[in-house]
């Protein structure tokens, strides 16, 4: 009987979803074997040099915004892209070891998700990092087309289907055909900014200052996409604005609801834009089969109706949103076929 170790140590082939948030492995086989959030606490020199990775995933999550000044918890990726090099490296390699179960016994073939709009530049750093972090060969694949494949969607026939990835740092929106992407906009807004307009609301209306990760468990726990919100309450702690002093209020799904207004704007108007640009006869197909959203910024209550309203297209969220990408690259994987279709030369 082979333990899921043996089983880990055969598998040669990963895909990698490598997002701003969060970072998904799919081991060829076994399906996804790695969810976690896409952070590493490392520690500081004096002379702000990392030098010591101290916890990587969801450990160093819950060190964002706690950290003393010697210790660190950074996000590598920004924006859909690398922006630390050596902490990403880290991150991807790490994760790599916990998807495949023991270090060193095999170089994997590797797929990578990355985003739409990624610069040549840019490309070669994933290239890179994943080349640096053990990977054998690795293949680039475009993420709004994992996404599409995750989704269930059509994406190797020749008609049109309408992706939004609403992630951490961007919202990918991509109209596909025949496997390849028709027309795509890669924005730097999606739930990070959501929760920065809730601590700005916040600190506006209540005089409280609050972090990151209060603001996001706020919107995880009321949020909502309309301004009339949702019929709940929480209280959060954070600090007087004018006296310094902790206390705490209580804030209504439509405080959420208003303040995260701006952000869902900014993703209409991407999506708008990208539909005016649309060929016509690709276009005329999204009227039947609308819109499909997927990335954890699709779980906010009700946002397919106020994309749907403001669109005039149909829009629905993807089963097990979060996951998408990872399972979609998982099929390109496991399907040598759609691998060549989809994985950038
Ligand atoms: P990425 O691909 O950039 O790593 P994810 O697709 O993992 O991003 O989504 C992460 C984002 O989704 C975060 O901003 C998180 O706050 C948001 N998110 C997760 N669950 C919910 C929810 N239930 N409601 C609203 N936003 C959510
Ligand atoms: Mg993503």
């Amino acid at each position: 009987m082979s333990t899921p170790q043996a089983l880990g140590r055969l598998s040669k082939d990963l895909a990698i979803d490598l997002g701003t948030a969060n970072t998904l492995v799919y081991a060829r086989g076994r399906g996804i074997v790695v969810d976690e959030p896409s952070v590493v606490a490392v520690r500081v020199a004096p002379n702000g040099a990392y030098t010591e990775v101290l916890a990587i995933g969801e450990e160093a999550r819950v060190m964002l915004g706690r950290t003393p000044g010697n210790i660190a918890a950074v996000r590598p990726l920004k924006d859909g892209v690398i922006a630390d090099f050596e902490v990403a490296e880290q991150m991807i390699r790490y994760f790599i070891l916990r998807a495949t179960g023991r270090q060193g016994l095999f170089k994997p073939r590797m797929l990578v998700c990355i985003p739409s709009g990624v610069t040549e530049v840019e490309k070669r750093a994933v290239l890179e990092s994943a080349r640096a972090a053990g990977a054998k060969e690795v293949f680039l694949v475009p993420e709004p087309l994992a996404a599409a494949l995750g989704a269930g969607l059509p994406v190797m026939e020749p008609t049109g289907t309408l992706v939004v990835d609403i992630g951490g740092g961007t919202t990918e929106v991509a109209v596909i055909s025949m496997g390849g992407l028709v027309r795509s906009r890669s924005l730097r807004v999606a739930g990070d900014h959501m929760d920065k307009a809730i601590i700005q609301s916040i600190r506006d209306r209540k005089g409280l200052i609050i972090g990151e990760r209060t603001a996001e468990a706020v919107k995880l726990d009321i949020g909502c996409a309309t301004p009339l919100g949702e019929p709940r309450t929480t209280t959060v702690k954070g600090r007087d604005a004018e006296t310094g002093i902790p206390r705490q209020v209580t804030l209504t799904g439509a405080d959420i609801g208003q303040a995260v207004s701006g952000t869902l704007s900014r993703i209409v108007e991407a999506i708008r834009e990208t539909l005016e640009t649309t060929p016509p006869e690709l276009g005329a197909d999204l009227i039947d089969r609308g819109i499909v959203l997927c990335g954890g910024g699709s779980l906010l209550p009700h946002i397919e109706q106020v994309i749907a309203d403001a669109t005039g297209l149909p829009c629905s969220v993807a089963e097990d949103p979060m996951t998408a990408v990872a399972r979609g690259a998982g099929q390109a994987l496991e399907d040598p076929e759609i691998l060549a279709r989809v994985a950038l030369s």
